[in-house]
């Protein structure tokens, strides 16, 4: 059992978002089973026999928020994460992500990047990953692996494929039924407590309708989540529905094949219409917003106002690598900058997204997108402990605090001006695992096998 002490930042809601001043919070086995402010720490210490060493107190300049979750991420593209931006989505495909996916097929490989890729985006703070990896099932289940080790929360989804791809990198439908198959099978008989596999059809242009009707029988079967992409780029919603016929539109095409549920997550989703967004409020499938994503290759600005006021969950992605950053504050920092790139040709009454809103999306909004809202996103009783301790007090970087500045006002500097050094510390599901990510990360930058692995 463990107590913390100290301000808690949270949100209950969108509109609701709690400061909590001198909060006492309790873990049990990775859960959360008591929390309540302004406590008599030492009472509630006693109450729970906690022992001392037990009992972490947050300093002057800390705070404790839940951790970030990154609802939208391609692994193996960590390795292009900051270049090849000059194409928009489909020749982007076709030239950088496609070539580099195919590596995939390569276990040195994979290991490389993937362990990479899970311990950076845990030391930045993201202790929930949406990862989409590639067709090969056996690197998809070393991801696996790798986040089960160094202890971030994953769903892990194995890319299916069969049509529309190049020679080198596509899978014939029969045998990407099976492969998909036993990639859940044995990604579930690991009995990984925090990972789990998820549907992956890449998006409806490389899949053909029988594939992906296959694939939502098997989402039913093993009640797993299903992620896809959708109304990313003008060219590509053309192309999507001029594939599958008797189609109405692009989320038509997932709606026809049943892939729409309250456990589907839809990356991007600029261009929808409002009969679309109906039908997605319909089935409670949620959006991944990647607006660095969909500003560096140009796809796109996604009016978030819009989505959430037709009743859309909606959380955050980095996209990587459309978008350059692993990191989910630089995804909160875009979001805010694109809504308010969206608000100059909006009404007076239109509100862009400010801090607080993109806090909730990248912690409990993440969360209800991902259908697991109800364990993890926010800190009550009963769900899991994933947590980030801030250190506000960092000596480095650009964040600069002056005396009698009020918390609100901190928190929106942190988000603005915050990276991974004022993350002190990481929990997940109870477990601190900052520390070993770092370690893992320095040794794989400093060297490690790079001598042996070609990366580029
Ligand atoms: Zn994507």
């Amino acid at each position: 059992m463990k107590l913390f002490y100290g301000l808690v930042i949270h949100s209950k809601s969108i509109d609701d978002l709690r400061f909590l001043p001198n909060t006492a919070l309790v873990v049990d086995h990775g859960k959360i089973v008591f929390i309540e402010d302004n406590a008599d720490v030492d009472k509630i210490q006693q109450q729970h026999q906690i022992s001392a060493e037990n009992v972490i107190v947050l300093k002057e300049n800390e705070f404790l928020m839940p951790g970030m979750i990154d609802t939208h991420i391609h692994a193996p593209q960590y390795v292009n994460a900051g270049f090849g931006l000059d194409l928009p989505l489909l020749g982007w495909l076709n030239k950088y992500t496609f070539p580099t996916e195919s590596r995939f097929s390569d276990l040195n490989f994979a290991d490389e990047v993937y362990t990479r890729v899970v311990a950076n985006t845990l030391s930045n703070g993201t202790t929930t990953a949406m990862y989409f990896a590639t067709i090969h099932k056996e690197s998809a289940l070393l991801l696996g692996d790798i986040a089960h080790q160094i202890g971030q929360r994953a769903f892990v989804g194995k890319v299916s494929m069969d049509q529309n791809s190049p020679d080198y990198y596509i899978e014939e439908k029969s045998s990407a039924i099976k492969e998909i198959e036993d990639f859940i099978v044995t990604l579930q008989s690991k009995k990984y407590p925090n990972v789990q596999p998820v549907i992956t059809p890449r998006f409806a242009i490389t899949c053909s309708m029988d594939l992906m009707k296959n694939l939502s029988q098997l989402a039913a079967k093993y009640d797993v989540n299903i992620q896809t992409h959708v109304s990313e780029n003008p060219a590509e919603c053309e192309v999507a529905v001029s594939l599958h016929e008797g189609c109405r539109d692009y989320v038509d095409i997932y709606a026809q094949a049943n892939l729409l549920t309250a456990k589907t997550i839809l990356a991007h989703g600029i261009y929808l219409s409002d009969k679309e967004l109906e039908v997605l409020h319909k089935y409670q499938t949620s959006i991944s917003h990647c607006p660095n994503s969909n500003c560096s290759i140009r796809s796109g600005m996604c009016d978030v106002r819009r989505l959430m006021t037709q009743g859309l969950h909606v959380g955050l992605g980095t996209d990587v690598s459309g978008g350059f950053s692993p990191s989910i504050l630089d995804a909160m920092r875009f979001a805010i900058t694109v809504s308010n790139l969206l608000s100059l040709s909006k009404s007076e009454d239109y509100k862009p997204l400010n801090y607080k809103d993109v806090f909730f999306m990248s912690t409990l909004g993440g969360a209800q997108a991902l259908g697991i809202g109800d364990k993890i996103g926010n800190f009550e009783v009963g769900k899991d402990f994933d947590a980030l301790v801030i250190n506000l007090a960092q000596t480095d970087g650009n964040l600069e605090l002056w005396l009698n500045e009020s918390i609100e006002n901190r928190l929106s500097k942190w988000i603005h001006l915050g990276d991974d050094r004022s993350i002190s510390r990481v929990y997940v599901h109870g477990v601190e695992v900052k520390e070993g990510a770092s370690n893992v990360l320095r040794v794989k930058r400093l060297g490690g096998k790079r001598k042996s692995t070609e990366i580029n």
